[in-house]
């Protein structure tokens, strides 16, 4: 038989290693940026066309290449960065793998021009899919200038990968964010399109935080600064009631270099216990530093994960700090402080009476079922509300729903008609034996036992149909604002509010993008609260990040969803009796009453025999 192995051509090699280290363009932007940090620029301005499909150019003014420099940049395990192996061990840089370079230009076509501050002429080379076209010598600023074009144009499988454009934006700026972050002193710009997303001035990280999280953030930083033998741990925790249902402002660095650490992640979480609502998150921008000797980045080129030597030993340091900067401010819960583990930090207990708990703000006249008492008009809420023509179509299922649940009070023994004013009545007989439970169930009983409604889910059951049939109907009613509201977004925020605005157009929101990460909203729909739609508007964008992937549901569908969830009467709010059979009126009259849009159980019935059980 033949001989059949062979060695790979390099530039096949190459296209391979790039699948590992370039995975979208925003693993293109990190690998370039973090090599203009290794070569100690204060500058970096970063430009992206089509979310890095067409372009992707970063400009530095660190300290530039040689010809010959340049040239070997591109091989593969081509690094200034590490001699020997030894060398792993005390690494102070970003890269050292000597790969991205050889990747990027085995996938994309790259011009750099480069030019060592001490030198006159600068260097320029052209390489599309690891050939190189021309090497020159060229006029140019001191530093480095590479431009990314056409990005796996010579792999279509990755292409054909790639997200949509808002959606692969949204991995440049978390790209950015972090090191932005990790990377307070340094001036980095992003533009997309021409417009710019950051351009953030060199600053202490207080200031880079503000400057990427808004001004709003700034009075909820409780710093943390601790120093031992092992690792120097500095940086900000949120104040609870800043803390948010969903990821977004929880970062942590090692030597500049974010990082992923689950382990870590809950010495905080512990740390916030009992002052914080079960699935709330407080936000974290936490720095450590240590001897690079005793971490190990080396685990896999593009995984965040960072391995500590003395991992145990600083969750308990982190912990502390976290609860003793917790305590210093006076938010101090009612922990058991032996929890605080063998390190010995001290913990500033003050004034009991000061200590404040989370809050959650509601407004106390809110009242989504008055129509009258506002300009608020929440669906079929309507007094002598008739059910919409689907709904009416549907009075029979209504009827199989509620077959079995009859009410208790009824002395009539037949079956109820379908027959909708004898259902109309049934209603009322049985809303008026309704209670509400903890403000946040209803209670009802019906024939069978006791039916439990929950009751901000089957709120957002009832908006979400509403929403639904304004879609389907293409009736818009658009509620303009007395005042427009102005808004500003994070960058990542304002790129998934930006991708949804259609969406939110036919459901009745006239928001207008000002650029800049800033929004005006003109009208909201006429089938929501409108005393709030800024907030709702907030609440909207973390109901739809908070929501898990589903490819199966329609972006328009999910909207809806996180729109009726972001809009419906909280947990906490104190019904009206009328307000009561208002719900469990509309509840029924929607095509699927017993499911929240999420697909959440909304109401069970607890079987007589249960009450009877627990009383034997
Ligand atoms: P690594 O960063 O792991 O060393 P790269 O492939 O990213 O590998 O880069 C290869 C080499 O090219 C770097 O070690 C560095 O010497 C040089 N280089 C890359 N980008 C720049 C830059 N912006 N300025 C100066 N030198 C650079
Ligand atoms: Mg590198």
């Amino acid at each position: 038989m033949p001989d059949i192995i062979q060695l790979l051509p390099d530039s096949v090699a190459n296209q391979i290693a790039a699948g590992e280290v370039i995975q979208r363009p925003a693993s293109v932007v990190k690998e370039l940026v973090e090599n203009a940090i290794d070569a100690g620029a204060t500058q970096i301005k970063v430009n992206i066309k089509d979310a890095g499909r067409t372009l992707i150019q970063i400009i530095d003014n660190g300290c530039g290449m040689s010809d010959t420099d340049a040239r070997m940049s591109f091989e593969r395990h081509a690094t200034s960065k590490i001699k020997s192996a030894n060398d792993i061990f005390a690494i102070r840089t970003m890269g050292f793998r000597g790969e991205a370079l050889a990747s990027i230009a085995a996938i994309a076509e790259v011009e750099l021009r480069t030019k060592e501050h001490d030198q006159d002429l600068g260097t320029f080379i052209h390489i599309s899919g690891s050939n190189i076209i021309s090497q020159e010598p060229v006029s140019c600023d001191s530093g480095t200038n590479f431009q990314i074009k056409n990005l796996f144009f010579n792999v279509p499988a990755r292409r054909k990968f790639l997200k949509s454009n808002p959606a692969e934006l949204k991995h440049i700026i978390n790209e950015i964010q972090r090191i932005a972050l990790a990377n307070a002193d340094i001036s980095i710009s992003l533009h997309h399109n021409g417009s710019a997303i950051y351009e953030l001035t060199g600053a202490n990280k207080r200031v880079r935080i503000v400057s990427i999280f808004g001004k709003n953030i700034n009075q909820n930083l409780i710093p943390i600064d601790t120093e031992t033998s092992l690792v120097k741990i500095t940086g900000f925790i949120g104040q609870p009631k800043h803390a948010r249902k969903t990821f977004g402002e929880q970062f942590f660095f090692v030597n500049h270099r974010y990082m992923k650490h689950p382990f870590f992640h809950r010495a905080i979480m512990q740390a916030y216990e009992k002052i914080l609502p079960p699935d709330a998150i407080p936000s974290y921008f936490i720095y450590f530093e240590l001897n690079p000797a005793d971490i190990d980045v080396n685990i896999h080129p593009t995984k965040t994960e960072i391995k500590f030597e003395n991992e145990s030993a600083i969750w308990q340091i982190l912990q502390a700090s976290v609860r003793e900067a917790l305590g210093k401010f006076n938010i101090v819960p009612s922990i058991d402080f032996d929890q605080a583990g063998s390190v010995d930090i001290p913990m500033p207990l003050r004034d009991y009476a000061d200590i404040r708990t989370p809050e959650i703000k509601v407004n106390p006249d809110y009242n989504p079922f008055n129509q009258a008492s506002s300009t608020r008009n929440y669906p079929g809420t309507e007094k002598s509300y008739t059910p919409a023509p689907t709904q009416r179509g549907n009075l029979s299922s209504w009827q199989s729903l509620y077959k079995g649940l009859e009410p208790d009070f009824s002395e009539k023994k037949e079956e109820p008609e379908a027959d909708p004013v004898q259902f109309k009545m049934e209603e009322q007989q049985t809303l008026k034996s309704s209670v509400q439970f903890k403000n946040k169930y209803i209670l009802t009983p019906v024939k069978s036992g006791l039916m439990v409604i929950d009751q901000k889910r089957a709120h957002e059951r009832i908006l979400y149909e509403r929403l639904i049939q304004v879609m389907e109907t293409n009736e818009v009613a658009c509620q303009q604002q007395l005042f427009p509201e102005t808004f500003e977004l994070n960058a990542s925020d304002a790129a998934l509010l930006t991708s949804i605005l259609t969406d939110l157009r036919s459901l009745g929101f006239d928001i207008r993008d000002f650029g800049k990460n800033s929004f005006i909203i003109n009208g909201t729909p006429g089938v929501l609260d409108t005393s709030t739609p800024v907030e709702i508007i907030e609440s909207l964008l973390e109901e739809f990040k908070n929501s898990p992937v589903n490819l199966q549901e329609k972006a328009r569908e999910k909207v809806a969803i996180s729109l009726a969830q972001a809009s419906a009467i909280p947990y906490g709010h104190a019904l009206k009796p009328v307000e009561i059979s208002e719900l469990i009126d509309n509840l029924f009259a929607c095509q699927t009453p017993n499911f929240s849009p999420k697909g959440k159980k909304l109401l069970s019935i607890m079987p007589l025999e249960d009450f009877e059980k627990l009383l034997k």
